[in-house]
């Protein structure tokens, strides 16, 4: 695993300081709805890497080596599972990218069941994950968080209707248009929430039996989420490397 060289810089937002330099793989798990992508948007600024999303990479039709048919298109839509070999060679050609080579990234959308955590841990032998983290939020209330999102088109930024942009419908971030997701339709919530239960709830288990699984709560506000994640990966870097210490150490005291 390459070293963890934690050198501190300006805070970035939330809160959290950026920490360049680091080298961090994590995946972050956890039911739709459960806020991984607000919070690997924040990870990663914190360790100043790429977040890469599986799911805001089929929306934004990145060159998947087997572009979305019409049919994957409608199935998305409805809540179903991209195939494993085109998700996973999505995956493996956004890894090759300098930037996650040299410092790593936070991930969330996959992997999403077993076979896909084998190929990731293939990708990234000999190294491999540092720690999978399950945001703990139940079904209930992702259902309600679900119903009431709001995302960002261009770039992928949440929001609810609760929580609306600034002005109108429109991004603080980049300005793009602020809609509801295609799948957060009563039908395609069931289906994700069902295959998340059937799929992923296996994959968690795995993770903890090969002794690479953490969990946080993800029911509180977002500020409190973040800070328990960062410790907790933190916490498992300070482990995998018992001299470097945590990256908490060197930051703000
Ligand atoms: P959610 O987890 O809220 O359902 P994502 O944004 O992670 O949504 O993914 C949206 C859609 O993209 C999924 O419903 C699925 O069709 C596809 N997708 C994303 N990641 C994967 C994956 N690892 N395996 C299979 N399909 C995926
Ligand atoms: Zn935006």
């Amino acid at each position: 695993m390459p070293a963890h060289k934690a050198s501190l810089s300006e805070n970035a937002s939330c809160g959290l300081t950026t920490v360049r330099g680091s080298a961090s793989r994590v995946v972050l798990l956890g039911r739709q709805g459960a806020g991984k992508g607000t919070q690997a948007e924040r990870l990663a600024a914190h360790f100043d890497v790429p977040r890469i999303s599986t799911g805001d990479m089929f929306r934004a039709g990145a060159d998947t080596g087997a572009e979305l048919n019409g049919d994957l298109s409608r199935s998305m839509k409805a809540g179903e599972l991209m195939p494993d070999v085109v998700v996973v060679e999505m995956v493996r050609a956004r890894l090759s990218h300098t930037d996650a080579i040299e410092t790593g990234f936070v991930m969330e959308g996959f992997p999403r069941n077993v076979a896909q955590a084998e190929a990731l841990d293939s990708m990234l032998a000999p190294d491999g994950l540092d720690v999978a983290v399950e945001l703990v939020v139940p079904s209930d209330l992702v259902r309600m968080r679900l119903a009431s999102r709001r995302v960002c088109v261009d770039c992928g930024a949440n929001y609810s209707v609760a929580q609306p942009p600034r002005s109108g419908w429109t991004c603080d971030v980049c300005g793009g248009q602020v809609v509801s997701r295609q799948d957060d339709n009563q039908a395609a919530i069931d289906r994700r929430l069902a295959l998340y239960e059937e799929q992923s709830a296996p994959l968690i288990e795995w993770y903890r039996r090969t002794g690479r699984l953490a969990a946080v709560d993800g029911t509180g506000n977002p500020d409190t989420v973040s800070q328990n994640l960062l410790a907790t990966v933190a916490d498992h870097h300070a482990r995998a490397q018992p001299n470097v210490g945590g990256l908490n150490q060197g930051g703000k005291s």
